[in-house]
């Protein structure tokens, strides 16, 4: 069988190609050279599945797509209170240019912002080291995320420095506030070299995709991020990836994403993909016009949107309970989170057992997170306190640790044991 994916992202470039709204960026002369043409999207499952369509193999420059992820090697290697210092969490709502920083304690308002990025750049293998090692971190670092070696485009390098002038104003500023140390010259260089960094839309979707799978880059299964780290850095994104378009943006589309003004676009979703467009014609907020109507139909068609209600609690997480005069079990299905393990319970308390064992049978269940499991031993601890015998059917072993808040473990069986009217499981 082929997998209908890259048709599907066909589908969806075939339905925004005609949009030919807005200007390649122009105030780099190299950006300007851009074939405003190109369209290309990507997809990268958690589980390492890459899928793409359009002119996935052009090579176009981060830009500022590289700034949540330098935020996130920043947590990474330093922590988030020593991060928090020098720059904040909060929406700006202002371009992402903007010569601000915050009125009480200077700090730029959040790392998605160039004055936050400058700053948080700086901190890259440690405030004291010279920027060629800086910038050597940094291009090894996004190289693991692509899974591939990623190169810096010395023309678009030099082209941006020689009319960098508003973001050597912001270094300057943040040197005036001490919020770094490097000389204003050293940390725009820097900052622009990281801006350089080449990259297909294919690569951008693999370390997005790294982001929504807690750090672990899903092809390679490079361990490089923690996953608190991806946790935070996609908060961030969230509110303020998509400059002073970011509050419609959440509304619209709901897939935490940041945007370059090389084209590039990039969608994170915890725990399910990654997904890249790439378009170099943008609008008046920066952002890639193609990609964001591709981003529109992505997030409607799939179902993305984050804060969609209308999938997410499809699944009832007791699938059937079965009993007779002795024996109750209660089939499990679907993934156990607080969720779930509380409709559970709240249901185990409506249940009237008779008397005799009550038995969760597991079987059918996708995972358990660490919530999950608490409650349902705690649930299964106070049915016995009220005279039952309990047990657990789980040949998966997904409760592998069976120890229950009182040292005791939930006995477990195999289905024959608990089969009711001669069916086991
Ligand atoms: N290197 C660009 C700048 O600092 C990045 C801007 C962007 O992609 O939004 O102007």
């Amino acid at each position: 069988m082929k997998t209908p994916i890259p048709f599907y992202l066909q589908e969806i470039l075939t339905k925004v190609r005609d949009n030919r709204d807005g200007a390649v960026a122009d105030y780099i002369p190299e950006l300007a050279k851009a074939e405003p043409e190109y369209l290309g999207a990507a997809m990268c499952t958690t589980t390492g599945h890459v899928y793409s369509a359009g002119d996935d193999e052009v090579e176009f420059t981060l830009q500022s797509l590289s700034k949540p992820f330098v935020y996130a090697l920043a947590l990474q290697e330093l922590g988030l209170s020593a991060v928090r210092d020098i720059v904040g969490m909060e929406p700006s709502g202002e371009a992402f240019n903007e010569l601000s920083l915050n009125r009480d304690d200077h700090r730029p308002v959040n790392p998605m912002i160039n004055a936050g990025a400058i700053a948080v750049t700086q901190l890259i293998n440690g405030v004291d080291s010279e920027p060629a090692a800086r910038v050597e971190r940094l291009r090894t670092y996004f190289s693991r995320l692509a899974g591939r070696d990623l190169l810096i485009d010395d023309a678009m390098r030099s082209s941006e420095l020689e009319v960098s002038e508003r973001n050597l104003s912001l270094a300057h500023m943040l040197r005036n506030y001490d919020i770094i140390q490097d000389e204003a010259h050293d940390a725009v260089s820097t900052y622009v070299e990281q801006c350089s960094i080449v990259v297909t839309v294919r690569d951008l979707a693999v370390m997005s995709a790294t982001l929504a799978n807690g750090g672990v880059q899903p092809v390679t299964g490079d361990k490089i991020l923690d996953a608190d780290v991806c946790r935070l850095t996609l908060s961030v994104m969230s509110s303020a990836g998509m400059y002073d378009g970011a509050g419609r943006w959440m509304a619209e589309v709901g897939i935490p994403a940041k945007s370059g003004v090389s084209g590039g676009l990039l969608g994170t979703l915890p725990g399910q993909l990654g997904v890249a467009t790439f378009s170099p014609r943008l609008n008046k907020e920066g952002n890639s016009v193609r990609g964001v109507d591709a981003f529109k139909l992505l997030s409607k068609d799939m179902g993305l949107h984050l804060m969609s209600t209308d999938e997410r609690y499809g699944v009832n997480p007791v699938r059937k309970v079965e009993q007779d005069a002795e024996l109750t079990v209660i089939y499990l299905q679907g993934l156990i989170n607080f969720n779930a393990a509380e409709t559970i319970l709240y249901e185990l308390m409506e249940s009237d057992f008779g008397e005799g064992t009550v038995v969760l049978e597991l079987s059918h269940i996708t995972g358990t997170n660490r919530m999950g499991r608490r409650m349902l031993k705690e649930g299964l601890r106070r049915i016995r306190e009220s005279g039952f015998d309990i047990a657990i059917v789980d040949p998966d072993g997904e409760l592998e640790d069976r120890t229950m808040s009182d040292g005791t473990k939930v006995p477990k069986g195999e289905p024959e044991d608990y089969a009711i009217n001669g069916e086991p499981v």
